[in-house]
């Protein structure tokens, strides 16, 4: 990768004028940074000490034997801290933006994750945080944003557009733009400007460099397969990168959502209506119509409802060192119900995509296959839509039973 942070035509750095220096400036932090072995040893520590690392690989001998095929393993990046693979970029960003002596940082977030995970980071390294999130996805994951608040950060409802995560980026943009002297501007994912796409990516490549080293004894040998959901892209940049010019297949899955029409799902490459495009300060593929207007996305998780992809990944596809499916939400809830059933593990939504794709794979491989599925958070976050996506009357009535004691309280 060149020093503008282009990945073949992808990436790049397309931002107003007045952010350029800053984002020199963070672009040779990161690098000096991951080139000095105390700031690699500190973030490893508060990676070990503060979220778990290193977070085991499962296997799933019922999962595995019931659909008779290959063998399924998982990256257990939900027994993180918080639930989710976000902790790994939050840490290195949080680290990176006091050793630039900054005192705020600011997170746009989609389903809340990344907010939390940024309130936390900031809570535990003396930041204040800022969070910008849709008023859409506050009103679908709200239990993310009571959280955030618990932990001193202040949310910020943006109401533009269709008010989910594309509206919040915008406005963390604006926001950057006027406080760069004294914040970092703390990106979920591996898109956006340079060298936003590198770090998250270059933070989150933990992931599978754990699984490179713990594959020989868990699964005897190295993965055949190796699937991640694809939201922005970071936990399939984390997994996959450390795999780049091996043998191992690299599987990415995004979200199918209810159908192929417009606005049904959140398919940037199993769809006609993407294209190469520039928005949000980058280049990659973009859901948008002729006139580059961005399209509106669906998906049952908010985690990869998103117009845009990592340029590292997209460049991948192109290259034809990465195959990318999708999985339909009805597809995504029987793999969240059978991986719950068969080995007792409650996925997210996000991650029950990936389990849905080895699901629908493993069966037509030999039993001597070996698939690892990256199972990039837990469930607990979606609780809610879970039920209500499988019409559980009785959580209905206990909300009712609730509100109703709650107002006589
Ligand atoms: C945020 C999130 C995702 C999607 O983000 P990526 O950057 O594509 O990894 C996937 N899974 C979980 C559990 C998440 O919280």
């Amino acid at each position: 990768m060149s020093d503008e942070g282009r990945f073949g035509q992808y990436g790049g750095s397309f931002i107003p004028e007045i952010l350029f220096n800053s984002q020199q400036d963070l672009l040779s932090a990161y690098r000096e940074a991951m080139a000095d072995p105390e700031f690699k040893a500190e973030m490893l520590a508060q990676m070990q000490q503060y979220s778990g690392r290193p977070t085991p690989l499962t296997p799933c001998p019922n999962l595995s034997q019931q659909l008779g095929g290959a063998q399924i393993y998982l990256k257990r990046e939900d027994l993180n801290h918080s639930g989710a693979h976000k902790m790994n970029n939050v840490i290195g960003q949080g680290l990176l933006a006091k050793r630039m002596g900054k005192k705020r940082v600011i997170a746009e977030t989609g389903a809340g994750q990344h907010g939390v995970a940024s309130a936390l980071v900031s809570a535990r390294l003396g930041l204040e945080c800022t969070v910008y999130m849709g008023a859409h996805d506050i009103e679908r994951q709200y239990p993310n944003v009571f959280w955030m608040k618990q932990l001193g950060a202040t949310v910020v409802p943006v109401t533009t557009g269709a008010a989910t995560l594309k509206d919040a980026l915008d406005e963390a943009m604006r926001d950057w733009s006027s406080s760069f002297n004294d914040t970092h501007y703390l990106i979920g994912t591996s898109c956006g400007c340079a060298p936003y796409p590198e770090m998250v990516a270059g933070f989150q490549s933990i992931i599978g460099e754990e699984v490179l080293s713990q594959a020989p004894e868990v699964l005897g040998r190295q993965p055949d397969k190796i699937y991640a959901c694809v939201g922005g892209g970071s936990n399939a940049c984390g997994i996959f990168l450390p795999y780049k010019g091996t043998t191992t297949e690299l599987v990415g899955v995004e979200a199918g959502g209810i159908g192929d029409g417009v606005g049904e799902h959140a398919m940037r490459f199993n769809t006609d209506q993407a294209r190469f495009g520039i928005a949000q300060g980058y280049a990659t593929e973009f859901l948008q119509d002729e006139q580059g207007q961005l399209l509106p996305t669906q998906s049952i998780s908010a985690g990869l409802d998103y117009v845009g992809v990592s340029p590292i990944l997209a460049d991948m596809v192109k290259r034809n060192e990465l195959r990318m499916t999708a999985a339909r939400d009805e597809a995504v809830l029987d793999a969240f119900k059978r991986l719950a059933t068969t080995e007792g593990i409650i996925a997210a939504l996000e991650s029950s995509h990936a389990v849905a794709a080895a699901i629908a794979e493993a069966p037509k491989l030999s039993r001597d296959e070996k698939l690892v599925v990256n199972l990039s958070g837990r469930g607990d976050k979606d609780l809610f839509n879970i039920a209500s996506a499988l019409k559980d009357a009785p959580f209905n009535d206990f909300l009712a039973d609730y509100l109703a004691r709650e107002k006589q309280a």
